[in-house]
């Protein structure tokens, strides 16, 4: 990438492989918890530019008949670079056969004009969301360019139709957006078909897991929500020293 080093994240898993791909080179959303959220955005990446970093990552490891997923989940909000990203898609089934789905998160941004602009293509689209925190202070303050909850929550239900799947995603960080009050407003926010994704923190290359995940999960469980702790992808991101959300650097 001229100017910049940039690059996709090939997450192996046994049945599947994710190739995570950034759409913008910083990024303007300021997710507090983001190395990516502390400068400002240089500019959205092209179409090409992206294909080319999926080329880069399937030569350095061919397709092996796993089924690969395009993850829009790299540096940048997706949304706001939603033209590049659909013709990304529409390119995907002349690189590999092996693609058989697309992954956008969302940061919240624009959600009512915004939302509907996401496009998988031919493919099943899965949806995540960044919720981090289901009360609103307490995401204003993590999240700090980002639609009210209650404008995002009408924007998925009036768009649903156009994903395979719904996920809230949530960085659990201690005293942050741990607390029950934000455990009982998390097990209401949004529908029980949406699972709710516990994450790490990811800093300075370790994984800071949330000391109350655990309880998270059990009690979000208890409320009939599915959650799932995730420790070992990040495990593995964070042993190859490339954070997710990782900025682009200036060379
Ligand atoms: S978490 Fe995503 S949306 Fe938030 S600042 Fe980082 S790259 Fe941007």
């Amino acid at each position: 990438m001229t100017g910049y080093r940039t690059g996709a994240l090939d997450i192996s898993l046994a049945a599947r492989r994710i190739i995570s791909v950034p759409t913008q080179l910083g990024c303007r959303i300021g997710c507090t918890f983001c190395v990516s959220g502390e400068g400002p955005l240089a500019r959205n990446l092209t179409s090409p530019e992206i294909l080319h970093l999926v080329e880069e990552a399937l030569r350095a490891a061919p397709p092996d008949g796993r089924p690969l997923e395009l993850s829009f989940t790299r540096e940048g909000e997706p949304a706001l670079n939603w033209r590049q990203a659909a013709a990304v898609c529409e390119a995907l089934p002349g690189i590999s056969a092996d693609f058989d789905s697309v992954r956008y998160c969302f940061s919240g941004l624009g959600a009512d004009r915004l939302l509907g602009k996401l496009d998988g293509g031919s493919f099943p689209t899965r949806l995540q969301l960044s919720l981090h925190a289901a009360r609103q202070p307490v995401r204003d303050r993590l999240v700090r360019n980002s639609a009210p909850l209650p404008t995002i929550l009408a924007a998925i239900q009036l768009h649903q139709g156009r994903f395979s799947s719904i996920e809230l995603n949530v960085v659990l960080q201690d005293g942050v957006n741990d607390s029950d009050e934000d455990l009982a407003a998390l097990a209401r926010w949004g529908s029980p078909a949406w699972p709710i994704l516990l994450n790490p923190l990811l800093r300075d290359g370790a994984e800071v897991p949330g000391r109350r995940a655990e309880y998270f999960e059990s009690r979000l469980r208890l409320a009939g929500r599915t959650a799932r702790r995730y420790r070992e992808i990040g495990a593995r991101i964070s042993r190859g020293g490339i954070y997710p959300l990782m900025a682009a650097r200036r060379r």
